[in-house]
């Protein structure tokens, strides 16, 4: 049986009678308080496995609701809307819909992993928000975010030189993301790096951004993680397009 905090029973759903009177005993006011009976119809069966064929979310299947995510996240504790164990209950019974409701708010989660840490089940809660957050974007139902641009520019880096390079990385993010570069936090952290740091190791950094140095003998690694990420990218995809696949069957046997 799943937890139901009051906060997420939508008001309109609440019914309570001024006056009612059951079997002789007055129940009116806040002891006739109902929950509106609904039906759901638009399961997604395929959710929990979708959300399972992304990094992160491989042992959503373990959660038995405890709820001690909940209670250890730092964003749920500023805002009670953000609330993993419900989501992870929406993932595995498939309410879609619902989910779908708090999609804007689910990238919020700051990757601090105390959730990750209290959770007895090793559900490894972190890894479950951003596989929801990637079938978000990748079902296209939000924006690629930020921090997704980001692990793309920086993906691509590693497989391209072996190396990371701070400076590139930054700049390249920002074009991808089209921010401007001159924005005063940046200019204050150029300015501190600069008076801070060695001459020698700003120019080398100076450097590495214009000639993007690789690791050498690197093209052998390169192709094997293209190669896996490749890999893996397809059975992703296979999984996401499992959910087409079990409606439209479910489309047909109910024509
Ligand atoms: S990693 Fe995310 S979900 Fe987990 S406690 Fe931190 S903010 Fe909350
Ligand atoms: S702490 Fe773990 S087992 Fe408990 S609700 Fe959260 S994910 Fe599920």
């Amino acid at each position: 049986m799943p937890i139901h905090e009051k906060s997420l029973i939508r008001p309109e759903n609440l019914k309570t009678h001024e006056h009612l009177v059951i079997d002789g005993v007055d129940v009116s006011g806040h002891w006739s308080t109902f929950i509106e009976t609904r039906v759901v119809s638009d399961y997604n069966e395929a959710l929990e496995e979708e959300i399972a064929a992304l990094p992160g979310g491989e042992h959503i299947h373990r959660c038995w609701q405890c709820g001690s995510c909940t209670n250890s996240c730092t964003v749920n504790e500023i805002n009670a809307d953000f609330n993993p164990r419900y989501w992870i209950y929406l993932i595995r019974v498939g309410m879609e819909s619902e989910l779908l409701r708090d999609k804007d708010i689910i990238w919020q989660c700051v990757s601090c992993n105390k959730c990750t840490y209290a959770c007895p089940r090793d559900v490894f809660p972190e890894g479950v928000m951003k596989a929801t957050a990637h079938w978000l974007e990748r079902k296209g139902h939000t924006p690629k975010s930020p921090s997704m641009h980001f692990d793309e520019v920086f993906t691509e880096q590693i497989i391209k030189t072996g190396k990371i390079e701070e400076s590139r990385t930054v700049r390249r993010f920002f074009k991808r993301t089209k921010q401007g570069l001159a924005q005063p936090w940046m200019i204050e952290m150029v300015k501190r790096l600069i008076k801070h740091l060695p001459v020698g190791m700003l120019t080398r950094m100076g450097l590495a951004t214009l000639v993007a140095p690789k690791t050498s003998d690197w093209s052998r690694a390169s192709a094997a993680m293209q190669e896996y990420i490749e890999e893996q990218h397809e059975k992703q995809e296979e999984a996401l397009t499992l959910a087409q696949l079990v409606e439209v069957a479910q489309e047909d046997a109910a024509a």
